[in-house]
């Protein structure tokens, strides 16, 4: 086989994000890989559903060939075929996120000959992966601005732990990705704090509602949302902010026996972090920006820059995946303690 790479799992991260990101880019460059240590950092290493359904799906939309593989499983190889548009239907059979077996897809398609439909059926709604309002309102119009035409539509939702969710994402392609410069918020629009209630007792999310306006949130920007059509039980609760440059969102999940207190505490910090660090791309956002913006730069598209805070693990750990398969400049500049000009080209 030629040209094979060897990617360590377990360096940086050590999660499912250097599995996700090497499938995606293995089939985009057509450079085939072998994975050890898969997720070697996380407590439960190896391959689990969520991640053997991206290994499917990946394999699914290009013909590819892989090693077997299965549930545990903590080495791969995977020798990319050719990637066709298409509709695609994929089951994760548990509440695996089923943003992230998107992301495991998304790049490939986005730039295939001919459009898609995804189905992807799983977790809509799961703690430590992006929960599919951020992939339609942060992610999605960034993607758009680099060429593509994406068009996300929630089916049903799927909470941890229950999953069952159905997501569906129209591709329009554009077989090259565009640079893009994000250096700026823009004047602030509107804030939205939303409460995703299904099925938990009125009691809950009304001390969820207040806390949020003793944060300095008003009547008018906290919505409570019954949800009717799920599985199984949920709360979420989503900040989102619209500024003229920007749609920045912060998630944090009602989990049974953490207090409510402890729940908005932690999606409010998320947020005043963000806002005080006046840099238009948030934590997550930069690290799942990290990938189109590393393929422009490999198809000479132009340098892109962002500006973002303090860099998480996945972030910097992104970066070195990308230098890996893209053998393209990525670097970071500290404007000041809380500013962080990332360049691509
Ligand atoms: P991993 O932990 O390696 O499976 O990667 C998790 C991915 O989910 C990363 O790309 C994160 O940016 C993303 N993620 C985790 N939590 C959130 C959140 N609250 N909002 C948006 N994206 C998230």
């Amino acid at each position: 086989m030629s040209d094979l790479l060897l990617i360590d799992g377990s360096q940086g991260e050590g999660g499912g994000q250097i599995l996700r990101s090497s499938l995606a880019l293995s089939l985009v460059t057509g450079r085939p890989f072998k994975m050890e240590n898969i997720r070697a950092n996380r407590k439960k290493p190896g391959l689990m559903r969520q991640h053997l359904t991206a290994v499917k799906a990946a394999a699914t939309i290009s013909g590819s060939v892989v090693s077997d593989v299965e549930i545990g499983s903590q080495t791969l190889v995977f020798e990319p075929g050719s990637v066709s548009g298409g509709n695609y239907t994929f089951h994760i059979g548990s509440a695996g996120s089923a943003s992230l077996v998107l992301q495991t897809v998304l790049p490939a398609l986005m730039m295939a000959k001919t459009p898609s439909v995804l189905t992807i059926i799983g977790g809509t709604h799961n703690p430590m992966a992006p929960p599919f309002d951020f992939l339609q309102k942060v992610f999605t119009p960034f993607v758009n601005r680099l060429g593509p035409n994406l068009k996300m539509e929630l089916i049903h939702y799927g909470f941890f732990p229950a999953g069952g969710g159905e997501i569906r994402v129209h591709v329009q392609p554009a077989q090259k990705l565009g640079p893009l410069q994000l250096l700026k918020r823009g004047e602030l629009i509107s804030r939205q704090a939303r409460i995703l209630d299904s099925r938990l007792p009125e009691q809950v999310v009304e001390n969820e509602r207040k806390l949020l306006l003793h944060a300095g949130w008003s009547d008018s920007e906290v919505k409570i949302e019954k949800v009717l059509n799920s599985h199984g039980s949920g709360n979420v609760i989503m900040l989102q902010l619209q500024m003229e440059e920007i749609t920045e969102m912060f998630t944090a999940f009602g989990i049974r026996g953490v207090p409510a207190q402890r729940v908005v505490q932690e999606v409010v910090d998320r947020y005043r972090l963000y806002w005080n660090s006046k840099a238009p791309v948030g934590e997550f956002l930069a690290d799942q920006l990290l990938l189109p913006l590393g393929i422009a730069a490999w198809q000479n598209s132009g340098t892109s820059e962002f500006l973002t805070g303090p860099l998480s693990g996945h972030t910097v750990t992104h970066m070195e995946i990308l230098r890996q398969f893209l053998d393209i400049n990525i670097t970071v500049k500290e404007c000041s303690a809380n500013q962080f000009l990332v360049q691509t080209g």
